[in-house]
């Protein structure tokens, strides 16, 4: 599927003149890939952006979803990363405050672990190293009165509080192709790059479907290899390179429990091991725990939780929450391949989440190693820094730049729920929020003035309507119903196997329709 323009905007340079020839070509759609594609559309470069799956199938739909100064990576030392990260959380919750939000995080103090004055320290620091003008500060709680008390073993009686952001991560990634296909860029799906070579001062770009037949040959200025997990495969069998690997693999795997309380702030709970494990209100009725941390040598798409790993996240809550969570209280689990940098050596938990951009050749090929999600804008800003001798990249530009429907104010989700209800009556509450929360204010299109829930169209059930189908079809790449279901909504929670099986038969019959007359 093609959105965007052919070309990027009218320069008159050689590479424009032919339209399967780019600034940059994108090996990956994930975080760092659509953001640097959207950073380099805004910049007036040509781009063409190869995902072999759909957008965000990667480990960018399987993160704990913060948007974090990662307090534990203090003790690691990294204060450089904790303070590019914590930077980061108020530029991107005022980018995008539809599907980022402040989150309040407690932290029971456990008297056989980290001492509190250690726990103290780390707290100030996390309140004083990075920019911080929304977010409240720390303090420490009684547990035994404040409400996040009651749901734990009556032996938590003090804690902490401190703030960080959560984050839809797989609507991060499609918001920035949407942005980049907005600005010009050219975003395939279901793509893959099969082969990259160089060839008189260009890279030639193989593009195949997932069955192999061919597609196109694009050229290219550059060549970014943002296929995360897949970085060293990528170098190994497409590019080619005997240059061994960059990547050390780590799994990482979640849980979803029935609503394990009913505030509104996170967990974030010491273990023996001196892994923390977080639990965070997810998607209203649902309680999310992770993470495990496993190094893996597998397909990074092959990766699926183990019953030991069940039983680790089970246990370590358990040990904490009042009510036992156990493996058959599991609605719905994920697991993600963290792409972290090799540094040899260490435990997985102790492997640096810091970024490294390794340029090589010429004609040049980026590869992106490591990273966050937290820290995908500035990994954006500096891998067009990083090819500012070959391209013409300008000035920065995306840090006060809303994302597609990110257009209100960071606090401003209650007005729009409001004034999408009185736009279109047809949408309750629930749905007028779930919308809100989802698309921001692009939900006015999606609604178009609805009436009654009639007018929507089909219903598939959970609120889901025919039009918000329609939407995600032309305007976000989707194509079947585990997009819709799993990476655009978490609506795959809610529906029940036939109305995911009616959604699947209407995208069946319809998405192609619906996709081609859209341009
Ligand atoms: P990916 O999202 O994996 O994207 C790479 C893409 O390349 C894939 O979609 C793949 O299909 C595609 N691809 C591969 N080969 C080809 C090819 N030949 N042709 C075309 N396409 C190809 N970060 C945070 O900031 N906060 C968190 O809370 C957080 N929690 C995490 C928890 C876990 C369990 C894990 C695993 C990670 C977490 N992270 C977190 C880190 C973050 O999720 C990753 O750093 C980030 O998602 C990596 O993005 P990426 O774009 O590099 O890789």
């Amino acid at each position: 599927m093609v959105f965007g323009r052919q070309l990027g905007p009218a320069v008159l340079r050689p590479w424009k003149s032919s339209p399967n020839v780019y600034d940059i070509a994108i090996i990956g759609g994930g975080i760092n890939g659509a953001g640097i594609a959207r950073d380099a559309a805004g910049r007036g470069l040509s781009v063409l952006l190869a995902e072999k799956g759909d957008l965000a199938s990667g480990t960018s739909s399987a993160s704990t979803k913060l948007i974090h100064g990662g307090l534990r990576y203090l003790e690691h030392y990294e204060f450089r990363l904790v303070r590019e990260s914590l930077m980061e959380r108020e530029v991107l919750l005022r980018l995008a405050p539809h599907i980022i939000w402040p989150l309040r995080f407690v932290l029971p103090h456990h008297a056989a672990l980290r001492p509190a004055w250690l726990v103290r320290m780390g707290l100030f620091l996390y309140d004083h190293l990075g920019g911080r003008d929304i977010l409240p500060a720390s303090r420490s709680i009684n547990l035994s009165k404040a409400p996040a008390g009651k749901p734990l073993r009556s032996e938590f009686t003090r804690g902490f509080e401190y703030s960080d952001c959560w984050v839809d991560d797989a609507r991060l990634v499609v918001l920035n192709a949407m942005d980049a296909a907005k600005r010009g860029a050219i975003i395939r799906t279901r793509t893959t790059v099969t082969s990259a070579r160089r060839d008189a001062g260009a890279w030639i770009v193989e593009l195949a479907q997932s069955d192999g037949t061919r597609i196109e040959t694009v050229r290219a200025r550059v060549l970014v290899n943002a296929a995360g997990p897949w970085v060293d495969d990528v170098l190994a069998n497409c590019v080619k390179t005997d240059h061994g690997s960059r990547m050390r693999l780590v799994k990482g795997s979640h849980i979803v429990v029935p609503r394990l309380f009913e505030h509104d702030q996170a967990y974030i709970f010491q273990n023996a091991d001196r892994r923390i494990i977080f639990a965070i209100p997810y998607e209203d009725q649902f309680t999310l725990i992770g993470t495990t941390d496993v190094d893996y040598t597998g397909d990074p798409g092959n990766v699926r939780i183990t019953a030991a790993e069940i039983e680790y996240l089970c246990k370590s809550t358990s040990s904490y929450f009042r009510g036992a969570i156990t493996p058959a209280s599991v609605v719905w689990s994920y697991s993600g391949v963290r792409p972290l940098l090799d540094e040899g050596g260490g435990t997985a938990q102790e492997a640096t989440r810091n970024f490294v951009l390794e340029r090589d050749g010429e004609p040049a090929l980026l590869n992106i190693c490591g990273g966050k999600i937290t820290t995908y804008r500035r990994l954006a800003e500096a891998a067009l820094g990083k090819l500012s001798d070959i391209l013409a990249v300008g000035t920065p530009w995306t840090a006060t730049s809303p994302l597609p429907g990110g257009d209100f104010a960071h606090d401003g989700v209650e007005a729009l729920v409001t004034a999408l209800r009185r736009a279109a009556p047809a949408a309750d509450e629930a749905m007028a929020r779930r919308l809100a929360r989802t698309y921001g204010t692009l939900a006015h299109n999606i609604l178009d003035g609805a009436a009654r829930p009639g007018d929507l169209g089909t219903h598939f059930g959970a609120g889901l309507y025919e039009g918000e189908v329609r939407h995600l079809v032309r305007n976000e790449w989707a194509q079947t119903a585990d997009d819709i279901l799993w990476r655009r909504t978490k609506l795959g929670l809610r529906l029940d196997k036939p109305a995911q099986e009616r959604l699947a038969q209407w995208l069946a019959g319809n998405a192609t329709k619906v996709a081609v007359s859209a341009h």
